[in-house]
């Protein structure tokens, strides 16, 4: 199994995170910075497990720091992907203006494209803005982690190539327009994420989500679409190592 999307960086024993994923088959994952102290963390930890894929990049929730040091990372290290970035209109006003949360994410989709890397993003009352966004990018590869929108809204992402990352989100009974969503996109478009330790599921809240929790989202999601787990897996697998140009086992 293959966490898509996760941020080992937050734990405080990143190592123990790793192997006690490995040990309950959870072979590989991506770990995304998000920020400068993160990013930094993030190829730190890099260096000393070499086969971990990574991503840099910069999340709207810090969209006032450092874009160019960034963008500078993102060139010398060369990640498995670029972010996390993306969009965040929750709130009024919303964490950053909204110009400058474009800017930040198009100089990321322009780098991504620029070195043939995929990007990893985040959307939160954003969906519309960003898929309008993604439009006027053509070549840019990726996912939509943690997905929340309609399944509606979803096939405009696929339309455009994208996969959409499924995580604790669809363990939740009443999470009906995320498990609806996640039952109905084709199989081949899926990945699974655990967002450890920020995103909850059933039977573990954060901070404890770790990504050998893995497990839980992908039987929750063979349960959901009536597929035995080992075929969620191994699609799921396939995925991640088409769009990351990975290879794990
Ligand atoms: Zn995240």
């Amino acid at each position: 199994m293959f966490d898509s999307h996760c941020h080992l960086t937050d734990l405080e024993e990143p190592d123990q995170a790793l192997k006690d994923a490995r040990h309950g088959g959870v072979m590989s994952m991506l770990t995304c910075g998000y920020h400068e102290p993160s990013n930094q963390l993030t190829c730190a930890l890099h260096e000393r497990h070499p086969s971990l894929p990574f991503a840099l990049g910069l999340h709207p929730w810090f969209a006032t720091q450092d874009l160019e040091n960034v963008l500078q990372l993102i060139e010398t290290h060369h990640p498995t992907a670029v972010g996390e970035a993306g969009l965040d209109l929750w709130g009024d006003p919303p964490c950053h203006p909204v110009e400058r949360q474009i800017q930040v994410l198009e100089a990321q989709l322009q780098i991504a494209v620029r070195l043939g890397l995929p990007v990893t993003l985040h959307s939160r009352k954003a969906v519309d803005l960003l898929y309008s966004v993604l439009r006027n990018h053509p070549g840019v590869q990726g996912a939509l982690h943690a997905f929340s929108g309609s399944y509606e809204q979803a096939r405009r992402f696929l339309d455009l190539g994208m996969y959409i990352g499924v995580g604790g989100s669809v363990t939740r009974s009443r999470a009906q327009r995320v498990r609806h969503c996640a039952r109905s996109i084709p199989l081949d478009r899926i990945l699974l994420e655990t967002d450890a330790p920020a995103i909850g599921m059933d039977g573990v809240e954060p901070p404890h989500v770790r990504p050998a929790h893995l497990v839980i989202v992908r039987d929750a999601l063979a349960t959901l679409r009536q597929q035995p787990a080992e075929t969620i897996e191994a699609a799921t697998d396939e995925n991640a190592s088409r769009l990351f140009g990975i290879s794990f086992s």
